[in-house]
């Protein structure tokens, strides 16, 4: 259990793009919602990315009216995660930040019941979808997008998620260090580690509007999510030239074959054509592959990623150990040794 002594901040993170019919209905259901927790301060940071319409004019008078408002305004349409990752990015002093949708799709109700999973111990909630209430296109792509992400991501991304989601500090502020530009972050929040926990939900329709995300944006987004966590791509480019190179042999079998059986059937130079083909064309892609091996590992370290999270630094009074080595940047975790975090999961704030 968490420590619910001292008063616990919540910062929602809420990006909007073209909602300004459904911001007012939206904030008024949050608030419904929050005040089932008089025992929380919450906090609401709207992120405006980039809106053609009133949306921006419509946070500001939320600002008017609720002290407990921020606006942040994006010069221009970023898209929605780089609008969440501005959001969190200002979010850090809070105790808890959730993720959400401001279309109404995502229940505000379902975020107090990710506040009881995050005080009983959770650090990442995330909200599965028990149902979806997409198109038959959107629900067969989004399948096969989880199936390849599935057999291709280095760490297992939890299928029918998407960004709405509790994140207790320690994870905002690790995920604060992935900078990444093209950016996935359910996949990132996965990467991150810690104690991650599903809540199962139904997902409403959209309030008003229409979904920001064309395909084009859906395809690109996707290809973030496994090009971002993968690099099997490159190293298939390897496996298809030695497939290649193998149907070689299987030729030059063939056409000693048809040599020795029915030699009035084979032309001049066919031989020398036809393995040289699979054979040539085979070693191009092994060579390939191995050019993409190298650009692989250069891709990996161009994301300049952290390259572990501490959960929990208990340093002993040993004068030989004073640093923590092995991490390209210093951990924030390192900084807050003070707060200890056991098998009891006491949190100290
Ligand atoms: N959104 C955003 N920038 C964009 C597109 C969408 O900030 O470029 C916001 C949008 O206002 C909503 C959330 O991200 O709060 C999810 O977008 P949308 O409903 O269009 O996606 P869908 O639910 O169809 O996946
Ligand atoms: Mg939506």
């Amino acid at each position: 259990m968490r420590d619910t002594r001292a008063r616990q901040t919540v910062a929602y993170v809420l990006p909007v793009y073209d909602e300004a019919e459904n911001i007012h209905l939206f904030h008024e259901r949050l608030l419904e919602a929050t005040r089932a927790r008089p025992d929380l301060d919450f906090e609401f940071i709207y992120v405006n990315d980039g809106s053609r319409d009133d949306s921006l004019a419509a946070l500001l008078g939320l600002r008017r009216s609720d002290t407990r408002v921020t606006v942040l305004d994006l010069s221009r349409n970023f898209g929605h995660q780089m609008a969440v990752t501005a959001g969190l990015d200002v979010a850090t002093e809070a105790d808890a930040v959730i993720v959400m949708d401001t279309d109404l799709q995502d229940p505000p109700r379902v975020s107090i019941e990710m506040l009881t999973m995050w005080e009983d111990g959770a650090d990442v909630v995330y909200a599965q979808r028990r149902t979806r209430r997409d198109t038959a296109f959107k629900r067969s792509t989004a399948w096969a997008f989880y199936w390849m992400l599935d057999r291709l991501a280095d760490v297992e991304i939890p299928r029918n998620v998407g960004d709405f989601r509790l994140m207790d500090r320690r994870v905002v502020a690790e995920v604060g260090r992935y900078r990444e530009h093209d950016r996935f972050l359910r996949g990132i929040v996965a990467h991150v580690g810690f104690r991650q926990e599903a809540l199962l939900f139904d997902r409403d329709e959209r309030h008003a509007g229409t979904s920001g995300y064309p395909l084009r944006a859906m395809v690109r987004f996707a290809a973030n999510g496994i090009l971002g966590f993968s690099t099997a791509p490159l190293r298939m480019i390897s496996r298809l030239g030695f497939v290649i190179s193998g149907f070689s042999i299987l030729m030059a079998l063939y056409v000693l074959g048809v040599r020795l059986i029915h030699p009035e059937d084979a032309v001049p130079g066919w031989a020398f054509l036809g393995v040289g083909m699979f054979l040539l064309s085979g070693l191009q892609l092994i060579m390939m592959g191995v050019i993409g091996s190298y650009l692989g590992r250069i891709y990996v370290q161009a994301q300049d990623r952290p390259l572990y999270s501490l959960a929990l630094a208990a340093r002993g009074a040993h004068p030989g150990v004073t640093s923590l080595s092995g991490r390209s940047r210093p951990s924030s975790a390192e900084a807050e040794t003070s707060r200890h975090y056991g098998s009891s999961r006491r949190v100290e704030r």
